[in-house]
């Protein structure tokens, strides 16, 4: 059993100031496979002082040293990606194939993004020919809190820890305590690239006891929260008596439009989609909706395609999909399902249980919904799990009367080989994001949605702005060499 029960705190291993431990339960086996501390308030107020500390010194170094150090980040990594991967899949559930190749690998793919956004920023520029002597200057907001979640561990701390330090920013970082692990391997790398003390903290503990410190403290200026929309809510009343400024990535219940026309991939991918992670994704496209010609027969071909993915441990190489985090997703998932049969939705592939030839670990079988209609409950709430809703649509227009009905608003899809329609859907759902045919966001491309799913923008140029603060000056005088100073 890994014991791992201090905190990283001004470059150093340091222990909780009261012991609380928390057990680690490993989803697939549903055994404990690793024991940490969760902190208490005393705990945030240590590390939130440490990065206090080290943000003059850490904001004042040069940018290019700043890029340095960070960048090195990426060697870490290279060097120990597998144990990572590992770390990320017994905790989580993620198989350990789709754990290295989907979830660790999140951590170069935004560095690198982040790193050449980097380099395009001018940190100080003119504000146009208008107005000579007015300048607008880019500066870190200071201290930073990032709280993340456990379904894409690694791709919520890089996006967040990452820009924070290239922004000039110190943190600390409240990883879920579901999955601890790789966020303590993450303050490794930090560590064994040099990252100077106080820049980069981690305080492992929950919600109340260190979550919430971190969202009222006084010296953080800024929340950058992916979880839930009911935790984003409570951060942010938490976080109003400070005014910190709090970006907020929470839930979805994103559409996927198919058309007649859609290319003959279109529903394996849009079954794939839904099931991979287990279904554990915020952009997951959970309501896939199709027009009435194809309607019937996508039904039975993605029930085909649910019934033929496999389930299995984490520990095992393939394709399969994995178990649930944990026993509260797993219960909360079989209400779900238990209600889409209770409200009169026709199953069509899984349904409630385990899968065949298991009988411990958080499994779910990959899941049908068809003729779901719009205000059944599976149809409104985010599942969070490998459950997918199909629902018939006439025309266009009702198709995306259905889509943008929806508390949420992080990614939709659209399935069809006419581009007018394609572009027309682009700007009419109601979406941080639109894919179209399968094709992924482009590199350093912004993640974030409107309404219930947040208004952040994580990733990139974007990515990088939420860490800044935007300064206005007049009377700057140009005649003036400042880097002769
Ligand atoms: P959660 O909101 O319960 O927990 C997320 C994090 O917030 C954890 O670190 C947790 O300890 C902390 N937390 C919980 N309550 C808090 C509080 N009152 N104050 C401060 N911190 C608090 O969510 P979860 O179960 O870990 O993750 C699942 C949810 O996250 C889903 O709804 C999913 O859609 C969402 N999510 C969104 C995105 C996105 O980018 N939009 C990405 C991943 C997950």
């Amino acid at each position: 059993m890994i014991e791992k029960r201090e905190f990283y705190i001004n470059g150093a291993w340091v222990k909780p100031s009261e012991a609380r431990d928390w057990q680690v339960i490993d989803p697939s086996t549903e055994e404990p496979c690793a024991v940490i501390s969760l902190g208490s308030a005393a705990d945030a107020d240590h590390a939130v002082a440490a990065a206090k500390a080290a943000f003059p010194a850490w904001s004042a170094t040069p940018p290019a040293k700043r890029r340095e150090i960070v960048a090195r980040i990426l060697d870490q990594y290279e060097a120990r990606k597998e144990e990572f991967a590992h770390a990320i899949s017994m905790e989580m559930g993620a198989p350990i194939d789709f754990a290295l190749n989907e979830q660790a690998s999140c951590l170069p793919w935004h560095t690198k993004n982040f790193l050449r956004a980097f380099d395009k920023l001018e940190w100080i520029k003119p504000l146009g020919d208008h107005a000579p002597g007015a300048m607008i200057a880019l500066e870190p907001i200071g201290v930073v809190g990032l709280i993340t979640p456990w379904n894409w561990p690694v791709n919520q701390i890089a996006l967040k820890a990452i820009p924070a330090m290239l922004a000039g920013c110190t943190c600390v970082l409240k990883p879920s305590e579901e999955s601890p692990l790789n966020a303590m391997m993450f303050a490794e790398f930090c560590h064994d690239a040099g990252v100077p003390p106080g820049v980069f903290n981690l305080v492992n503990g929950d919600g109340m006891g260190v979550g919430s410190r971190l969202s009222e403290h006084p010296d953080v200026e800024m929340i950058s929260f992916t979880g839930s929309t009911r935790a984003g809510k409570a951060i942010s009343k938490a976080a109003a008596e400070s005014l910190k400024r709090v970006t907020l990535e929470l839930g979805g219940k994103g559409a996927n439009l198919l058309f007649a026309d859609a290319d003959d991939k279109a529903i394996e991918r849009s079954v794939k989609r839904m099931m991979d992670n287990t279904g554990q994704s915020c952009n997951a496209p959970s309501r896939l909706l199709v027009e009435r010609p194809v309607y019937e027969a996508t039904v039975s071909k993605a029930a085909a395609l649910a019934d033929a993915i496999k389930v299995g441990p984490a520990s095992q190489h393939g394709n399969h999909v994995g178990p649930v985090v944990n026993k509260r997703q797993w219960e909360q998932i079989q209400g779900y399902i238990q209600k889409g049969i209770d409200e009169g939705a026709r199953l069509v592939a899984g349904g409630p249980g385990l899968p065949e030839g298991f009988n411990r670990g958080f499994y779910v079988k990959p899941t049908i919904f068809a003729d779901v209609t719009p205000g059944m409950t599976i149809e409104r709430e985010e599942i969070f799990g490998p459950v997918l809703s199909i629902i018939p649509f006439e025309t266009e227009e009702e198709a995306v009367k259905i889509a943008n009905d929806t508390p949420y608003g992080l990614t939709n899809y659209v399935q069809t080989t006419d581009g007018a329609r394609a572009n027309r859907l682009a700007r009419t759902l109601k979406s941080g994001m639109v894919e179209m045919n399968g094709k992924p966001r482009g590199a350093g491309a912004p993640f974030g949605g409107v309404k219930a799913s947040g208004r952040a923008r994580e990733g990139g140029h974007w990515g990088l702005e939420e860490f800044l603060e935007v300064k206005a000056i007049s009377g700057w005088d140009s005649a003036v060499d400042m880097a002769a100073e």
